[in-house]
């Protein structure tokens, strides 16, 4: 970028976090499978022997509270240094880190409230599920919206007494170099939070296939997800897989069209487009699709491009020119496949840095790639449709299955649509609004499992059944 803005207080290198101290890396070829080897030691030490999983849930709770507050307090620091890092959108960089709070609110009195279940066999047994972390959990991460998705795996991992290892994504170190010192004050001991910084295939690799580490929740590519699905299976790990995704957002002719441009506008946009839940594929009814794409290409056309430090900004820079570079190659495979309505390169008077106009492209077919594959930047594609049939099977076209929004005044319509979608998540009359308590996840190629609310706790417990007999068992006597 130029002339960006460079928060204060920066640190001068990143180091890893072990067992409570910063420590380098270490030297070698092998360095990165070294580090990780000495951070679950720690992990595993902490697990072992230390209180964090003997802790009462209520103790615990107290401690994630105080972490939600430390994060809370230093919401702008860490909003400074995740859009200098990321370039996300200062404001939208500040609400990222207030849901990194609410998460560890929202775990806190989860572990609190949580209840097990028991089963009477009358007179003959007493069953009941002794709820137990799972063990070591690695963590690895993104790097949209990073210090948020990382909240997202650290509040549950800790509340149900798991010790972890976090493993950031390598674009995006910076805000991640923040948790040692906000655990530290929260109280949280030593060993119980680790973090290793280093590359996907050797960091991510080496605790993927570490003996020692019984779990692991990734959010990334669907590639990547593949690849460790396979990777974990020699030391049988549990998974939790949240994906890509390229979601349809279905507008029927009896929508609130003012409501409906709105949300379309802001569901891919937001964010620069980096957000797995994007609302990449608008399909709109052919009565009102001429005056759906003209309203909407005037509101792309108009959005603020800029520095990501200024409030004003709606769309920042992309994170990488890695990544710059392949979401201008799809914008010009686009060119190719569909007609071009608004953006289409850089913005005028940014003339370095990752900036991408907001695109839109018209008239895009199904089989076009713009349509089917995930381009996790500020583009997006509209295709109209004339039934609800058609629009169903556009909606399903494609390997991912993550979201979906549904606009319709037709109540009926609305869930019997919004059922029959290949998708994790449905929003009918709305863009991505969470309610931490329901199930997040994907289907198809956009990930393995739910968390949110209790499916978070879950995953990262055992839930060991006890069996206890209240009379005489009738044994069958062999050798008798
Ligand atoms: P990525 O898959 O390239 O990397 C994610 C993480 O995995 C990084 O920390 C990376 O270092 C690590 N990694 C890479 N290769 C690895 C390997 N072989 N073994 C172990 N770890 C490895 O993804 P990305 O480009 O950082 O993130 C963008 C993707 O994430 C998009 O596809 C997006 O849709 C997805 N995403 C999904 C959700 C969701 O909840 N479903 C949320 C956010 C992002």
């Amino acid at each position: 970028m130029t002339d960006q803005h460079v928060p204060q207080n920066l640190p001068k290198r990143l180091q890893h976090f072990v067992a409570g101290e910063f420590v380098d890396s270490l030297d070698g070829a092998t360095f990165d499978v070294l580090d990780v080897d000495r951070a679950v030691a720690s992990a595993r030490k902490a697990f072992d022997e230390g209180p964090w999983p003997r802790m009462l849930p209520r103790e615990r709770a107290r401690v994630l509270n105080r972490i939600a507050d430390i994060v809370e307090s230093r919401d702008e620091r860490l909003a400074e240094w995740e859009s200098f890092d990321s370039g996300l959108p200062i404001t939208q960089a500040l609400g990222q880190a207030r849901r990194a709070a609410e998460n560890f609110r929202f775990f806190a009195d989860l572990i609190v409230a949580q209840a097990d279940d028991t089963y009477k066999v009358p007179g003959k047994q007493v069953n009941y599920v002794n709820r137990k972390p799972k063990g070591v959990a690695g963590l690895i991460t993104p790097w949209n919206t990073p210090f948020m998705l990382e909240s997202w795996k650290l509040a549950p991992a800790l509340a149900s007494g798991c010790t972890v290892v976090l493993k950031p994504a390598e674009f995006t170190p910076l805000s991640a170099s923040l948790w040692p010192e906000i655990f530290r004050e929260a109280g949280v001991p030593d060993g119980v939070f680790n973090l290793v910084n280093g590359i996907g295939e050797e960091a991510g690799d080496a605790l993927v296939k570490h003996e020692d580490v019984q779990l692991i929740s990734f959010t990334g590519e669907s590639a990547t997800g593949q690849l460790i699905f396979a990777n974990a299976a020699p030391t049988l790990k549990a998974l939790s897989m949240e994906l890509g995704g390229k979601s349809p957002a279905v507008v029927f002719a009896d929508a609130d069209l003012d409501a409906a441009i709105d949300s379309t506008v802001f569901g891919v946009f937001s964010l620069n487009g980096e957000r797995c839940t994007a609302g990449s594929r608008i399909l709109v009814e052919r009565p009102i699709y001429d005056e759906f794409v003209r309203r909407y290409v005037e509101r792309a056309k108009n959005i603020k491009v800029g520095d990501p430090h200024d409030p004003a900004t709606e769309v920042g820079a992309l994170v990488h020119p890695e990544h710059y570079a392949k979401v201008t190659g799809y914008i010009e495979i686009g060119k190719t496949e569909a007609k071009l309505a608004a953006g289409g390169g850089r913005p005028e008077g940014l003339e370095s840095g990752n900036y991408v106009q907001p695109t839109v492209f018209v008239d895009v077919p199904p089989t076009a790639r713009i349509f089917q594959e995930e381009i996790f930047g500020p583009v997006v594609a509209i295709t109209p449709f004339d039934s609800d049939e058609e629009a169903l099977e556009l909606a399903n076209d494609v390997k991912y299955g993550l979201a979906a929004y549904v606009w319709t005044s037709d109540l009926e319509r609305a869930h019997n649509f919004g059922q029959r979608i290949d998708a994790g998540m449905v929003w009918l009359n709305s863009h991505n609004v969470r309610d931490l308590r329901t199930p997040f996840g994907g289907v198809k190629a956009s990930g393995l499992g739910h968390e949110g609310g209790y499916r978070s706790l879950d995953f990262y417990s055992d839930q060991q059944a006890m069996h206890i007999s209240l009379a005489p068992v009738h044994t069958p006597k062999f050798g008798a």
